[in-house]
């Protein structure tokens, strides 16, 4: 396994953070709450930088398909990124 895809820790550790902040998800689309964990760790990438961006874990509901992203980060699956030699140089 890599650092990309959830551990079942880390999925375990999804739902409980799920359960405990926001509790039975409903779908904003077609109001089914039954919902897959994506197994790999997305990352929506930054238009100006390309390498750096948000790390999400990714909800889809099993019924209509459809697809919802929380941060990795906040969830407290991932670590945040250092900061780039760019930014760095700004401090
Ligand atoms: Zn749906």
């Amino acid at each position: 396994m890599n650092d990309r895809q959830l551990s079942n820790e880390e999925k375990q550790a999804v739902w409980a953070w799920i359960e405990e902040r926001v509790g039975a998800l409903e779908c904003s689309v077609c109001s089914n709450r039954d919902w897959i964990l994506g197994d790999l760790k997305a990352r929506f990438i930054s238009e100006l930088t390309k390498a750096r961006g948000y790390p999400a874990v990714v909800l889809v509901c099993r019924h209509c398909a459809h697809m919802l992203a929380f941060n990795a980060i906040l969830v407290g699956v991932e670590e945040p990124d250092p900061p780039s030699a760019e930014e760095a140089s700004d401090e």
